[in-house]
């Protein structure tokens, strides 16, 4: 042992400066939070538990199109779609629609590829179980969360430029075709084909 070694011996260098170490973060802002009690405030882009929406007068604004199965790279949902007879108009509707949450990896695809902002993400992250299966979300359950979180799911659309926050939801993001609203649809003048060989 060196004779400095000694002296830091002596005088407990090391605990005086874990002392000053500690007395030093007595004066520093906190950055843990006493979770439960405390609770992160979350940005509205937040990805937690997803969710169905109804547009204000109730009806649900799904039409079962599918797209979101089709885009869920975890393969965690599940539509059972029907078309129903609305007087004069046949409309599509899900019948089923069950999202397997435990599977889901909150990238949020989904909502993007849904053409009437049906679908959207919440604050929502408490929902641990003993019970596996209470964690497929189904139709219902997708409904409940939609109304319960409705304020946090239509912020989630209009953080990630989906929705407006000052438009009525039935103005989609979806430009349905010119026929589709009625709109007449001009015959385009006949185009020579492109690769047509040239006259010898
Ligand atoms: S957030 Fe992603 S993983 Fe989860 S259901 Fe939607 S597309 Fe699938
Ligand atoms: S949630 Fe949207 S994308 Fe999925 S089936 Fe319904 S309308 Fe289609």
């Amino acid at each position: 042992m060196t004779f400095l070694e000694l002296v830091d011996k002596i005088f407990f260098k090391e605990i005086a400066k874990a002392m000053k170490l500690t007395f030093k973060h007595m004066f520093v802002r906190e950055v843990t939070l006493q979770y439960p009690h405390q609770k992160l405030v979350l940005p509205d882009a937040h990805r937690g538990a997803l969710c169905l929406l109804k547009y204000e007068d109730g009806a649900e604004r799904c039409v079962g199109c599918d797209l979101c199965e089709a885009a869920c790279p975890s393969h965690c949902i599940k539509v059972v779609s029907s078309e129903v007879q609305d007087g004069q108009v046949l409309r599509r509707i899900a019948t089923a629609f069950d999202i397997d949450i435990t599977k889901c990896v909150f990238c949020g695809f989904c909502v993007e590829a849904c053409p009437v902002n049906a679908l959207g993400m919440t604050k929502l992250f408490e929902y641990s179980t003993d019970n596996k299966r209470s964690l497929i979300f189904d139709k219902p359950k997708l409904y409940e969360i939609g109304e319960k979180h409705y304020s946090d799911a239509k912020a989630y659309l209009v953080a990630h430029n989906q929705e407006k926050a000052d438009e009525t939801a039935r103005e989609y993001r979806y430009k349905f075709p010119a026929y589709v609203n009625g709109a007449e649809v001009k015959n385009e003048a006949k185009q020579e084909p492109a690769n047509e060989p040239a006259p010898k």
